[in-house]
């Protein structure tokens, strides 16, 4: 039996953080399930299918990662999806708390769940898409943090703004 994980997050929009840790994930797993959780309380720069294409573009070529959204909880998808592990990354000790918390409620809604960490290169501990966002919407240069069609696309929608303005 493959040994598959689900990576779950917002992916607004996938980073070179999220990408070194999908290639640590495939280290430890002979596949991924990359899940982009469509959060109604949160307005996100880009839509669920454009997330989820950005990914498939940024991993295209490689089976072993699945790209795929879900709404509402966690285990419910993981269990409709039969995987009973999540793939999480950790970046600073202040990510730690939070991440406790959810992998400890998650496990107290399915017995079976099971979070494994991981960290990220030393390269990208400091990238969250949150940062990206805000100085990709300044103008800054976010090149080394995001792959190439993820810059593209931050391109994109900064200019629509602009024409929007
Ligand atoms: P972000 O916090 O960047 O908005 P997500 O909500 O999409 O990202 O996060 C999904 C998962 O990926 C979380 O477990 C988060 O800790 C992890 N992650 C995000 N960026 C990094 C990074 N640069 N290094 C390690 N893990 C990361």
């Amino acid at each position: 039996m493959p040994r598959l994980a689900i990576y779950p997050g917002s992916f607004d929009p996938l980073t070179n953080g999220h990408l070194s840790l999908i290639q640590r994930g495939l280290d430890i797993f002979d596949g991924l399930v990359v899940a982009v959780a469509n959060n109604p309380d949160k307005t996100p720069l880009f839509t669920v299918q454009e997330r989820k294409q950005l990914i498939r573009d940024a991993v295209r070529g490689d089976t072993r990662v699945e790209v795929d959204s879900f709404d509402g909880l966690l285990v419910e998808y993981a269990k409709r999806r039969g995987v009973h592990t999540v793939l999480r990354g950790l970046r600073a000790v202040s990510d730690f708390e939070y991440e406790f918390q959810l992998a400890n409620m998650n496990r107290k809604l399915d017995p079976q769940f099971d979070s494994v960490f991981v960290m990220t290169g030393e390269d990208y501990f400091y990238v969250s898409a949150k940062l990206v966002r805000e100085v990709a919407r300044y103008g800054g240069d976010v090149s080394g943090l995001v792959p190439r069609n993820v810059l593209l696309a931050l391109e994109r929608k900064r200019a629509e703004g602009a024409s929007r303005r």
